[in-house]
């Protein structure tokens, strides 16, 4: 075939792949620029998880009626005019690409006012034809109405996600930009359904529990870094708190969310030893440099970036973060108390101290649920108030081994009490059994030595289609870990012998575990991937709180833990029991030191 020229249709749309992937890039690109414009309230409204709809409508300062036309064209932008300026770019924008590449993969209408205009002006651009400019009222300001993306590039369609992935990545793009920019109000809904509502206080905290929960905002430690010119501020989690994917680590350079792998790579450093082998920390990172520091024009969509002094940048990074993390929560020392890692998670240690207490105390123990008894002097909780702080009252450091400990006996069929040579433990019987559990199947399975048992009668489990997809292509991994699982029809699998260490078990509940909450691209490292799903399993087979054991179970599960490399952590990472030292009973008890 000759060599030809594209047509401009085609090379538009070619470009537009580039940048417009999905639903949640439009909003992307839109969100940047009413942010550029500088809106101090965005409200985004989509239909369909944005296929049928995405709006974004700003009270920024909006864009003259006679630079419509140009506005939608490739290659104009109002925010660059000489090769330089790329290197010292302060805006989000800057490509003049965006409006271009959504108007020619979707029907966009763009209305928009100036302040020192008295009409606005409107203008359509359907599948990359451009209508003609009207004039209409409007408020200062900038709406840009995207329908029917991708109509016109039906193979972009079927790439799309479900509705639910594809929401999914429109709410947690949005929530990143809330937090990046909690000043400005943002409003994110669907239909009559309000996803994200954030007051632009300034407060990023009570937007974080928009994204993650109450619970886990209020655990985030707060960080703030300053040094030779590169900032750090934002949120991260502690030690106790992960995920088992990176996805939620988050970092915005100079306002701009990137995926940067070194700063990940800095990031997972600082937390090194602190976190179990698999596990992940949650982050809402705002770096902010000179802008002459970092090339953002290297990836079409802005989402790379490349760093002047790309080794400082990761030091300080590294840094800020290991000293947030330490300052919270000091480092074990590890003799003569054995026991020296805290679980900090909030600034204030008084208060910390007592809300770990109130948490162990309402998870499974009681049902005190009123917060106000925590706060009052009678009740016993606050009592303890005064002396307990977070090097008494702790929880554990995940590789130290314990004590030989004395079984004294089980609490609300959840808790083991036990004696050791420093004072009381309380062992969480499900979550010890987890991590004993776990190691002997890792143990077995690294020596290739898998003690596999046949079952009498072979299980038949059914999964729906999505799951069963993901199970069969993990049935190798499987095999691995002693299970001998076959597909025996649509969606539906046979499991023949499973390991004897989970034998007596539920083999179905056993194979749900397996493929439960699989992402769908979870797929790194194969040894990460084998560690999960042992995790996984052994949290499901590992007894219950609120199981009764015999006397010979609990104790069984004491010796069994002893052994265990990482006694202190679950697999998960949360921790396996919680010390009294003699020393802070003793403080407790008014015996010393107590004021
Ligand atoms: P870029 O953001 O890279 O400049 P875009 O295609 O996204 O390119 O936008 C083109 C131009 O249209 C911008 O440079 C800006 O001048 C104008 N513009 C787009 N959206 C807005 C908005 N919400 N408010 C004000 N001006 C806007
Ligand atoms: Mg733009």
């Amino acid at each position: 075939m000759p060599i030809r020229l594209l047509s401009s249709e085609v090379a538009s749309q070619i470009a537009a792949g580039e940048v417009i992937e999905r639903p949640a890039s439009v909003v992307k690109e839109l969100l940047e620029n009413s942010l550029d414009a500088r809106a101090r309230m965005v409200t985004i409204t989509i239909e369909e998880a944005g296929k049928k709809l995405i709006e974004v409508a700003d009270d920024g300062f909006g864009i003259p009626s006679d630079e419509l036309e140009l506005a939608v064209s490739r290659h104009a932008t109002s925010k660059l005019v000489r090769s330089d300026d790329l290197f010292s770019i302060s805006t989000l924008g800057f490509r003049g690409e965006a409006l271009a590449s959504i108007g020619s993969v979707s029907r966009m209408t763009i209305t928009s006012r100036v302040e020192n205009e008295m009409e606005g002006g409107r203008l359509r651009v359907d599948g990359g034809k451009v209508g003609k400019p009207t004039k209409v009222g409007t408020t200062v300001g900038t709406t840009v109405r995207v329908e029917d993306l991708f109509y016109n590039v039906p193979a972009r369609l079927k790439f799309l996600k479900t509705d639910v992935t594809e929401r999914r990545a429109i709410d947690s793009l949005v929530t990143r930009y809330a937090l990046a920019y909690p000043d400005r109000r943002f409003k994110l809904s669907e239909g009559k359904n309000i996803t994200l509502q954030t007051s632009g206080d300034g407060d990023r905290r009570s937007i974080l529990a928009a994204l993650y929960g109450v619970d886990v905002a209020k655990q985030m430690l707060e960080i703030m870094s300053e040094e030779e010119g590169y900032r750090l501020t934002g949120l991260i989690s502690p030690t106790s708190l992960t995920r088992s994917n990176r996805k939620e680590i988050t970092f915005f350079i100079n306002g701009r969310w990137v995926h940067d792998a070194s700063l990940s790579m800095a990031l997972l450093q600082a937390y090194h030893t602190l976190l179990m082998v698999g596990r992940y920390p949650l982050t809402a990172l705002f770096l902010e440099m000179n802008p002459e520091e970092v090339d953002v024009n290297v990836h079409p969509a802005k989402a790379e970036v490349r760093f002047r002094n790309q080794d400082k940048v990761f030091s300080f990074v590294q840094r800020s973060v290991r000293k947030a993390l330490l300052a919270y929560s000091p480092i074990p020392n590890v003799a003569p108390s054995l026991w020296g890692s805290a679980r900090s998670v909030q600034a204030e240690p008084r208060r910390n101290a007592v809300t770990d207490w109130a948490i162990a105390h309402d998870e499974q123990l009681t049902a005190t649920s009123d917060q106000s008894s925590v706060d009052s002097e009678q009740s016993p909780v606050a009592s303890l108030q005064p002396s307990i702080t977070n090097s008494q009252l702790q929880t554990t450091s995940p590789t130290v081994a314990i004590p030989l400990l004395r079984l004294i006996g089980q609490i609300g069929a959840t808790y083991l009490v036990a004696e050791g040579p420093d004072g009381l433990y309380l062992i969480d019987q499900h979550a010890a059994h987890e991590r004993v559990l776990f190691e002997k199947l890792m143990a077995q399975h690294a020596m290739k030595n898998m003690p596999s048992q046949s079952l009498l009668t072979p299980a038949v489990v059914t999964l729906p289609p999505y799951s069963s997809q993901l199970l069969v292509n993990q049935l190798p991994i499987l095999q691995r870990f002693g299970f001998d699982v076959e597909e025996f029809g649509p969606n539906t699998f046979q499991v023949r012998a499973m390991p004897a260490l989970f034998m007596g078990s539920d083999p179905a509940v056993a194979l749900r575990a397996l493929v439960e909450d699989f992402e769908e691209d979870e797929s790194p490292f194969q040894n990460e991937i084998e560690a999960k799903l042992a995790a996984r399993v052994c949290k499901r087979m590992a007894v219950k709180a609120g199981q009764a054991l015999s006397n010979e179970e609990q104790r069984a599960l004491l010796i069994d833990l002893e052994a265990c490399d990482s006694p202190r952590t679950c697999p998960h990472g949360r921790p396996t029991m919680i010390h009294l030292s003699v020393d802070m009973l003793e403080r407790q008890f008014g015996r010393r030191g107590a004021r």
